[in-house]
């Protein structure tokens, strides 16, 4: 990048007044004074005006997948299946997904490298919503819907009560919305198991305020302004 606008990215100054800060040798690079306007700088280079480090901004990037089914959540598998990194565009910064969904889970995922983002929201005290469809075997009865209502002990910790929403209720199926806030592992499954209805099929259509919508399976896309602008709010 040249050298003015970077300082004009970093916010130092108009590009007009940073190409005046060159010219007057009060911009080094890499410890060196430059006074040639358009010198080109690499983004991690040092650069220092009046003797004070200014940087570029960070930015982040934040992905969108819809993962399908039998795509494990990690960049790498030791076991050489199938990755959520192999299904995202090729010359991404490197993105890591934020928590989890099973193997056998398909849905809305978020990666990114903003490492803060990452952490808060994985974090059981922000408590995201998540929402799934599930299809489960046998019919829902009132009173199991309203112990997943009212939450349960499951092994290793205490779910809190999820929304719950029948979608269609075919022979001996039933397909349900399910939204809960912690994501522990496999924490849907194992509060559907414990009401008597094994999970035959797990979908994630929500994570927040992201929405899988009509993204195809094994697609992705940016995260939208507006959608990162909610999650942030979130988190406040
Ligand atoms: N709950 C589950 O059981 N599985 C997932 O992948 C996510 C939430």
């Amino acid at each position: 990048m040249r050298l003015q606008k970077y300082l004009a990215h970093a916010g130092v100054a108009s590009r007009r007044a940073a190409e005046e800060l060159i010219v007057a040798g009060k911009v080094r690079v890499n410890g060196k004074i430059v006074r040639e306007l358009g010198t080109s700088v690499d983004e991690d280079a040092s650069v220092k005006v009046d003797g004070k480090n200014v940087a570029l901004p960070k930015t982040h990037t934040y992905i969108v997948l819809n993962k399908p089914f039998g795509v494990v959540t990690t960049m790498r598998d030791p076991e050489g299946r199938r990755t959520v990194s192999e299904l995202l565009p090729k010359g991404l910064p490197r993105v890591v997904p934020v928590g989890r969904l099973d193997y056998d889970t398909a849905g809305v995922l978020l990666l990114t490298n903003d490492g803060e983002l990452a952490h808060v929201l994985t974090h059981p005290r922000f408590g995201v919503e998540k929402t799934y469809r599930a299809v489960v075997k046998g019919q829902l009865s009132k009173d199991e819907i309203e112990r997943l209502q009212r939450g349960m002990r499951l092994e290793d910790f205490r779910a809190s009560g999820a929304r719950v929403k029948v979608v269609a209720s075919p022979a001996d199926r039933t397909v349900l919305d399910i939204t809960i806030h912690e994501g522990r592992n496999r924490q849907v499954r194992r509060m559907l198991e414990a009401v008597g209805h094994p999970v035959r099929e797990l979908r994630r259509l929500q994570f927040g305020p992201i929405a899988l919508g009509t993204l195809p399976a094994g697609r992705s896309r940016p995260a939208t302004a507006r959608e990162l602008a909610r999650l942030r709010e979130l988190l406040r």
